[in-house]
């Protein structure tokens, strides 16, 4: 898996954050077209919980840098609902919620990793841990920092609610 897609991204150089890696609509295009979805399969640690995701194999993963994002060291993509699967251990999963319990961190109760949750920023749908997918399907991944500490004023200048949205 190479970490970095640098032919899609584009690095934002005048933003406060460091590395804010964003693809315009120009770019998405073509991303779309190069970057067909594929299937991913992953799950916690000790193998109850298990889903399918189809996503593009060039990933573009969330870096946040909120309270429970840095405990957790939360690196995502995002999904629409529609492209989620839960292939087993629903029964095991404890969700936890705080602040505006929007999002819900969903995490297994037996080995307690959460390769899963529903955002905030996309209620809609899924992020997924990138670090709890099974091998074989990740080409490569760029890293975008989420500024999830400062949450309402970092929402409005990123398109990370357009990725839970079904593509035509
Ligand atoms: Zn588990």
């Amino acid at each position: 898996m190479i970490a970095s897609c640098f032919f899609w991204v584009l690095i934002e150089t005048d933003s406060l954050h460091v590395h804010i890696a964003r693809s315009n609509s120009r770019m998405s295009g073509q991303v779309e077209e190069i970057n067909p979805l594929v299937r991913h399969q992953g799950g916690c640690h000790c193998g109850t919980v298990k889903f399918e995701v189809w996503a593009p194999a060039r990933l573009h993963v969330y870096n946040c840098n909120c309270s429970i994002c840095v405990k957790k060291q939360n690196r995502h993509f995002i999904v629409p609902g529609s492209k989620f699967r839960l292939l087993q251990g629903e029964d095991s999963l404890t969700t936890y919620t705080f602040n505006t319990h929007t999002a819900k961190h969903m995490f297994c109760k037996t080995c307690g990793v959460q390769s899963f949750y529903v955002p905030r920023s996309n209620p809609d749908g899924y992020g997924v841990a990138i670090h709890c997918l099974d091998p074989g399907t990740v080409e490569c991944y760029d890293i975008e920092e989420f500024d999830g500490d400062n949450w309402e004023t970092h929402i409005v200048k990123t398109d990370i609610k357009q990725r839970s949205e079904d593509k035509k």
